[in-house]
Parts: structure tokens; sequence; C-alpha cells
């Protein structure tokens, strides 16, 4: 294991989140702060995850962790190291607890094992850093292990799942057998929407908080007119030349609206589902798939297997439906940069798409309402937490039907449905809901409930 110093939170950015939130929703915020203090009484709230980098729990860290501190609270945040061995066993739990039945996804006993080894290993390590006042946040399937040997040498421990699913498979209970015994010692667990808490964990405490974005992020700060062009045509979707991790037939054509969905490139994400909902459709929209260069990520081949599907399915269109379809690959050296480039698509779309089959939470959806498109997304997961349909967002009741999902989207882009209003809603949800004001407030709460 290994522990994080993030970049500190400057104090002008922190004024300027008193501002957006109002002043008497900063009061509260500093006063949950002096109570989780208190709480702590000169120990340290730890979040412990497995990646510092990439995916959303460390982006969400990168935040939580500074403004926690700037708001006089002892945080830090660990991460656990494994080889490949270890993220095989974590992938495959992750991918049940998401439902998965895949035989390729099964665990055997061996692999439990040696998960259960590994992270009693990095426990011995982490252990010497721990105070008895402290109170531990692990996060997700790869933490869950580390429950049993820490949980009495410290004064709290909050397990908190960031994946779940809508209704239960053979899958979810072969993962919840393995980690629902791991929590047995835990004070209680924290899920980011209610329904995902599972049967095997119903004599657990648990609390529902949704994970939060920051408005001032190189993915969700505002960005000059100037930049977001630049932006798009290094995704090219500008005027500009195509570059060569974009496959496009030539400029996008501006006189017709552009969809967007950004996701990972992986099964449940389903751009392939969206390539053939759009394609069939009588849209004259543009249609952009945005996701990592599957190349940048060697280790994740589930990402290149899905691209090539898209490749593929692309490949087989006629050429003026393909001409309006273009599969971004983002560079993935400079996640500052990565991020920029997902800022400028989520801005720009005037439809933004996230037509997963399953979901955790959903954070380019919150991403996308932020920046106050009108979102057409799967009633999965926490997608159906976030949008309200009608009211600040669409909501595709099934999310295999590719007919319904085109008729959706064509509402939006031929105007039939007023994307402005959807989009102003979105924006002001997300100012209430998923700001981390909340994450504050709602962690004040779960120590202070620990202590009746
Ligand atoms: N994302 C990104 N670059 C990409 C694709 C996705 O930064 O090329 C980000 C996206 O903006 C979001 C996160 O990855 O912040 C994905 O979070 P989400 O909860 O939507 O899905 P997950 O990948 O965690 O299942």
């Amino acid at each position: 294991m290994r522990v994080i110093d993030p970049v500190p939170l400057r104090s002008d950015v922190l004024a300027a989140f008193f501002d957006l939130i109002g002043p008497d929703r900063a009061a509260e915020v500093r006063a949950a702060a002096a109570r989780i203090v208190e709480r702590l009484d000169g120990g340290t709230l730890w979040h412990v995850n497995s990646t510092a980098r990439g995916g959303g729990v460390a982006e969400m860290l990168h935040l939580l962790v500074p403004l926690y501190r700037a708001l006089g609270v002892s945080c830090r945040w660990a991460v656990v190291d494994g080889d490949d061995r270890f993220f095989d066993v974590t992938k495959k739990l992750g991918n049940s607890a998401y439902g998965s039945t895949d035989p390729g996804d099964r665990l055997d006993a061996g692999a439990v094992d040696g998960y259960l080894a590994h992270l009693d290993d990095e426990a011995g390590w982490f252990a010497e850093l721990l105070g008895a006042n402290d109170v531990l946040l692990p996060h997700d399937h790869q933490t869950a292990g580390l429950v049993p040997p820490l949980a009495a040498k410290v004064s709290a421990v909050h397990w908190r799942c960031h994946v779940g699913v809508d209704a239960s498979t053979e899958g979810s209970e072969a993962a919840w057998a393995v980690m629902a015994p791991l929590l047995d010692d835990a004070d209680g667990v924290v899920f980011s929407v209610a329904h995902h808490v599972p049967a095997e964990l119903a004599d657990h405490h648990f609390a529902v908080i949704p994970p939060v974005i920051w408005p001032y992020a190189p993915k969700n700060r505002p960005l000059a007119d100037d930049a977001v062009r630049d932006l798009l045509d290094r995704c090219g979707l500008g005027p500009g030349p195509v570059p060569p991790y974009v496959v496009a037939d030539g400029p996008r054509d501006p006189g017709v609206p552009l969809v967007a969905q950004v996701s990972r490139w992986d099964r449940l994400k389903d751009m392939h589902g969206v390539l053939m909902g759009i394609a069939g459709s009588a849209s004259d929209a543009h249609l952009a798939l945005v996701g990592p260069d599957p190349a940048a990520i060697p280790d994740d081949v589930d990402q290149a297997r899905w691209f090539a599907t898209c490749l593929e399915a692309r490949r087989a269109l006629p050429a003026p439906v393909r001409r309006r379809i273009s599969l971004v690959c983002l560079p993935m050296d400079d996640l500052d940069d990565n991020a920029h480039l997902v800022n400028a698509v989520q801005r720009t779309a005037d439809v933004v798409v996230q037509k997963s089959l399953a979901e955790g939470f959903g954070l380019t959806v919150t991403e996308a309402m932020w920046k106050a498109r009108p979102v057409v997304g799967s009633a999965v997961g926490g997608i159906s937490a976030q949008i309200d349909h009608g009211r600040n967002g669409l909501l595709l009741s099934d999310p295999h039907d590719l007919a319904g999902f085109a008729d959706l989207v064509t509402g939006l882009t031929g105007d039939a449905v007023d994307g402005v209003a959807l989009g102003t809603r979105a924006h002001e949800d997300v100012r209430r809901r998923y700001l981390p004001d909340g994450d504050v407030l709602a962690i004040a709460g779960l120590l202070a409930e620990e202590d009746r």
C-alpha cells in the first residue's frame, strides 16, 4: 500500500465553491466539518481504494481529501497495490457484483484465498499508520478484504460501495457470498443508490451517499469558446483534420446536431447499442462515441475487444450513415488533458446519452447534467436516481430497446422536446444534490449516528 498526497485545495477555489452553494449551506458545511473533527478527537479519516489515477473513485478522492483538509479535518488517502493476479480477481469480483454471469468471471476458492492473503499482507503495513481514533472508509470490492484485519485497529469502518445491480443474478450472489462475510466487522456500509444494497447485507447499518463532482475540475470547469474549438478539433469533431486516434470519414458537418456518449469501451456501457440505435434511426445527427484509447490501457483487453466491435459495426454501415458516426479514442497520457477533451465534448453535444445496460452511479450523466445538457439515459442503477424522466432528462425504460432509444434522441435533436428546459433543471439538480457539500454533511451524519 502507499499513501497518496493529492494537490491541496486553493483557498480562492474553496471561497468560489462557498459562493456557489450560498452562505447558509457553506455555514452548514463548516459546522458539519467541525462535528467530524470533534468525533475524530485527534484521529484521521482514511479513504482507501485501489488506484491513484483513473476511474471515478480516484477522481472523487483527488477532490474530497483536499476539501476535507481545507475544512480542518485530518483526512488521508491510501491505495492498495497489487499484481496482475490480484487485479484479475478484483476485476472478476467487480464484474460479478455488476451481475455478470460470464463463466470467465467466476471465482474459484484458490483465487479468493489469494485475494485475501494479499490484502492481509497489505493491511500489515497499513496498520502501522493507524491510530485508535481513526475512521476507515475503504472503497469497493478491492478493499473489502482489509476490513477483517483492520477493524479492531480503528474506531470505525464504513465500507463504501460504488457498484451494484438492480436485480440480483447468480453472478452478483456469488460476489456477495465472497464479500458479505468480510464486512461483518464493519460499522456500516455505504451505497450510491439505496436499491443496490444487496440482501446479503440486509443486517448491516447502511447509508446512501451518492458520488459527487467538482465544478472546478478540468472535466467540469467552464471553458472559453476558442478552447472548446481547439479541443473539439483534437477530438476530430471540429473543422480541422481528423487526428489519427479518431475514426471518422472527414470533418463533422457543423450544421447537424451532435449526440455523444462518453464511456469506457465496456459491454455494460453498450456503445455498440448506441451506434446501432442511431444508425438505424431517421436522425440526421452526428454521433460521437468517445472513450479512452484502448491501446493506452493494455491491461484491459475487454476495452480493446468492445472498441473493435464498434469499429466493425461502423465499417459495415452504408457510407452516408457511416459518415455521421465518429469513434473517438482519447489520448490518455495526460489525464488533465483527457478531462479537458471530455469536458469539451460534453458541453458541445446537443444531446448526451448514456445507454448503459447496468450502472453503479453514472458520473458521465452527472457531468453532462452539470453542463446543462439534455441527457438520455437508461433507467438502470444510479441513472434512474439522477434522471427524473421529462423533468431534468429522459429515461429509456428498457436499455435494450434501440428504437425507443432513437425516438428519445430524435425527440430532442428534432426539437419536439425542450432540451434547454431539461438541461437547465438538470444543472440545478446537480448543484443541489451532487456537489461535495452533500458528502461532508452525509459523513458527519454517518459518524454522529454511530454515537447513538
Ligand atoms: N472518462 C474519462 N475519459 C474517457 C472516458 C470516461 O475521463 O475517455 C470519465 C468520465 O468522464 C467519468 C468516468 O470516466 O468521470 C466514468 O465514470 P462513470 O461513473 O460514468 O462510469 P465507470 O467508468 O466508473 O463505470
